[in-house]
């Protein structure tokens, strides 16, 4: 039941999809509509989740911009790439990324960036035809990243579509949820009490501006959509603002939805992870999957299937690498998370998501230590591809 060759069989003729990466930064899952109606309504969005496969349980593996989409775009965790922070790191040459990997099939491969922390600087541009990365080159506040609107990215993943005659991969990158919350004017009156809401609203809207288009241009059918968050906000929940610090679900916990041919409508309570993306997408597109990635493939769930029990690592390292914090490390198995730190915490998530009951007392911590220490050294200790294109 987990690797299924009959499945893989069915979807060979699912090569020639193009591929539509949507990451929308700084996005929790309870402010999307179909995931919670507690906040704001996002038809668009929801109107994607109605026709494809909802992910309740999705994880990033670090609460930070750039490692969370090298995480994805490699397949890999930061044990295997080294990109921890956002600052002074760089995803090394030798990877394989997952647009080289389809560039290599014969894809044509194109990037909108919204802001600086994904700067071609840091190494994501591998594999890219257009890198596209036109936000101002200085932030008029020092500090605030130089960013761009929703609105322009799209424009521009648009005007570059329109001029291809291949299949195409295409990430857009969404940073208008990111602090400061600043929704444009449209959004201010109604959301004046949560500026933060209005932001997601404000993309949602933009989103569907993209999915109109895709239909108009006879794309839809033919289009594969994932569409994710690089993290969440903790929006003071366990005594944090943003993101970046802690490792709680409020920022570790993202959307995950995948709409396309041949994807069911289907709602998935597993436990998921962003390294499972790139794996996935092979499979759905029935090429064969790198051997060093470290995610599994979804497949099996999108066809109602079960997949084995698996452990999801996570870390959250900004603090260690820049402020002399301890390190803050963890893992998600069987529905508990056990974090690592000098004040260990061990949750039970089916009862307690929101993290409120530390049962660290009640478990055997030498055990969880010491398959921390074994998750470390696993993963750590795969050997890089041999050439990337
Ligand atoms: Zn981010």
């Amino acid at each position: 039941i987990f690797t299924d060759d009959s499945l893989l069989a069915s979807n060979k003729k699912q090569e020639n999809l193009n591929v539509l990466l949507i990451t929308i930064d700084t996005i929790r899952p309870d402010r999307l509509s179909c995931y919670s109606t507690k906040y704001l309504q996002t038809p668009r969005i929801d109107a994607l989740a109605e026709k494809g496969a909802v992910f309740d349980r999705a994880f990033a593996h670090n609460p930070l911009t750039l490692p969370s989409h090298v995480n994805i775009l490699l397949g890999t965790t930061p044990l295997y790439h080294g990109v921890h922070e956002n600052s002074f790191s760089i995803v090394a040459e030798d990877f394989l990324t997952l647009a080289e990997y389809l560039k290599g099939k014969g894809y044509a491969t194109g990037a909108f960036i919204g802001a600086f922390p994904l700067d071609s600087r840091f190494g994501l541009a591998q594999g890219f035809d257009v890198y596209d990365e036109s936000y101002p080159s200085k932030s008029s506040n020092v500090f605030v990243f130089p960013e761009r609107k929703a609105e322009k990215v799209i424009e521009s993943a648009i005007d570059w579509i329109g001029k291809l005659d291949s299949k195409w991969f295409t990430w857009i990158h969404i940073w208008d949820p990111h602090s400061p919350y600043l929704p444009p004017d449209s959004f201010l009156l109604k959301f004046k009490d949560d500026l933060y809401s209005g932001e997601v609203a404000y993309v949602d809207s933009e989103l569907g501006k993209f999915f109109d288009y895709l239909e108009k241009s006879n794309l839809a059918g033919n289009t594969l959509i994932v569409l994710t968050g690089d993290h969440g906000e903790a929006l003071e929940e366990h005594g944090e603002s943003t993101h970046g610090y802690f490792a709680y679900n409020s920022t570790l916990w993202v959307p995950l939805i995948i709409a396309g041919p041949g994807i069911e409508q289907t709602r998935v309570d597993e436990y998921v992870s962003h390294t499972d993306i790139f794996p996935t997408l092979c499979d759905v597109l029935g090429i064969e999957k790198p051997s060093f990635l470290q995610g599994i493939s979804l497949l099996p769930l999108l066809r109602g299937k079960k997949i084995k029990n698996r452990v999801i690592y996570f870390e959250s390292l900004l603090a260690f690498y820049h402020s002399g914090w301890a390190p803050l490390r963890g893992f998600i198995e069987e529905k508990v998370k056990f974090i690592d730190s000098p004040l260990p915490e061990f949750y039970n998530l089916e009862d307690d998501f929101d993290e409120e009951e530390n049962l660290v007392q009640e478990i055997n911590l030498e055990r969880y230590q010491k398959r921390m220490k074994e998750l470390i050294e696993t993963y750590s200790s795969l050997q890089r591809p041999e050439s990337a294109f």
